[in-house]
């Protein structure tokens, strides 16, 4: 915007030479069109200051649409089973992560230094028993 005061104040110059030639009309006319012109300067400063707001949202929305294909794609080649997400290489991947409905992630069940096969998100602690099917007694700590 200094920029535009500079060159505002230098047009000014032009009127007060006018009216002291006598041409006060004139140097209405140039004041007008100096001050529509400084003006439009401005809109055109906000609007591109708009256009890159708006910028930086679209590539966060694609970003996020990138994200959410990744994992769509991810799921497809995934196997269900025991309440887990299973790749093929019989990794378990947390369901309760992988399908929130915001923000959702792949996130690996851990299996701590008790495990006896029972696994657990180390992000929501979902846990779920990862060798084959759930015991029919949960056996106790
Ligand atoms: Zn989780």
């Amino acid at each position: 915007m200094e920029g535009l005061s500079t060159i505002l104040n230098a047009a000014k110059q032009i009127p007060e030479t006018l009216k002291k030639l006598g041409k006060a009309e004139m140097a209405d006319t140039v004041l007008n069109v100096t001050q529509a012109a400084y003006d439009q300067m401005s809109e055109n400063i906000g609007l591109k200051s708009e256009l890159g707001d708006a910028k930086a949202a679209l590539r966060d929305r694609e970003d996020e649409i990138k994200k959410l294909k990744d994992l769509n794609e991810l799921k497809a080649n995934l196997r269900f089973e025991n309440d887990c997400y299973w790749d093929k290489q019989g990794h378990a991947l947390c369901s309760a992560c992988l399908e929130k409905p915001i923000d959702p992630a792949a996130v690996r069940m851990h299996t701590g230094d008790r495990s006896n096969g029972y696994v657990i998100c180390p992000l929501c602690k979902n846990g779920t028993w990862s060798k084959g099917s759930r015991p029919q007694r949960m056996m106790t700590y």
